[in-house]
């Protein structure tokens, strides 16, 4: 499945960050996913279930 993802997966977003990118890496797994932007190192916190609406990809598992 395209879109099993786990501590250190590499995903990319529907919405592009505005640095320039879409990728992000998975830096914590919870009830709450936080997904670190791979260019500018910025992380963001998501309800799992807003993160899953907004998953395009897992690029790496
Ligand atoms: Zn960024």
């Amino acid at each position: 499945m395209d879109k099993e993802y786990r501590l250190g997966s590499k995903v990319i977003m529907k919405k592009q960050h505005p640095c320039g990118t879409n990728e992000w890496i998975i830096t914590r797994v919870g009830a709450d996913i936080k997904i670190k932007c791979i260019y500018c190192g910025r992380q963001i916190m998501l309800p799992r279930i807003e993160f899953n609406k907004k998953l395009k990809k897992v690029v790496t598992y």
